[in-house]
C-alpha cells in the first residue's frame, strides 16, 4: 500500500499551506482563522521516484472542551493512526508554546516517526535562531521550512522519505 504522511499541528501554524504545497493544488483551505480545516483532506503527491498519501489535518488544539475543537482532536488522531510518518509542525513567529508540547505528547505516544518542521522561517537569516528552541520538544531536529514562500520543501522530503 501506499506510504501515508499526516501534516500535523496546532492550529494556524501553516499546515494548509503546506499540504497545498506538497499537494500542488489548491485544495486545503487557508484562512487566518484557526481552525478552518474541520475535516482530513487527502492528496496523492510525489517526491523524485516516491509516491505518497498526504493527509491535511484540521488542527489540535489539546486542552479545548469546544465541540468543534474535539472533533478536529479526533479527526487528526485518526489521521496519526492511519500514517506512516508524520509532519509535525510548529511556528517559528509563535515560537514553542504549551500546545505544541501537548501535540508532541500525543504524537510520541503513536509511536510512529515524527519529522519536526518548523514554519514560517521566511527569512532563514533573520529568524534561524529562533528555530533552536524547537530541540526543547526531545525529538530530535528542527527543519525549517517556509510554506509560504515554499523554502526547505525538497529538505524536508527528502527527510520525510528516508523512512519509507
Ligand atoms: P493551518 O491552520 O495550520 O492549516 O494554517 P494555514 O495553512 O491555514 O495558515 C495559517 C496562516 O499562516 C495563514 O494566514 C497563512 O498564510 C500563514 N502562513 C502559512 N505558511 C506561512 C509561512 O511560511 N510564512 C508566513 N509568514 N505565514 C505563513
Ligand atoms: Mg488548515
Amino acid at each position: 500500500r501506499k506510504q501515508v504522511v499526516a501534516i500535523v499541528g496546532r492550529p494556524n501554524v501553516g499546515k494548509s499551506t503546506l499540504f497545498n504545497v506538497l499537494a500542488g493544488e489548491k485544495i486545503s483551505i487557508v484562512k487566518d482563522t484557526p481552525g478552518v480545516t474541520r475535516d482530513r483532506i487527502y492528496a496523492d503527491a510525489t517526491w523524485l521516484d516516491k509516491s505518497f498519501t498526504l493527509i491535511d489535518t484540521g488542527g489540535i488544539e489539546p486542552e479545548s472542551n469546544d465541540v468543534i475543537l474535539s472533533q478536529m482532536r479526533d479527526q487528526a488522531q485518526i489521521a496519526i493512526d492511519t500514517a506512516d510518518v508524520i509532519i509535525f509542525i510548529t511556528d517559528v513567529k509563535q515560537g514553542l508554546v504549551d500546545s505544541d508540547s501537548k501535540v508532541c505528547d500525543m504524537l510520541r505516544k503513536s509511536k510512529k516517526p515524527i519529522v519536526l518542521a518548523v514554519n514560517k522561517v521566511d527569512n532563514f537569516q533573520k529568524d534561524i535562531l529562533d528555530m533552536y528552541e524547537f530541540y526543547n520538544l526531545g525529538i530530535g531536529d528542527p527543519h525549517p521550512i517556509s510554506a509560504a514562500s515554499r523554502l526547505g520543501i525538497g529538505d524536508l522530503l527528502d527527510v520525510v522519505c528516508e523512512y519509507f
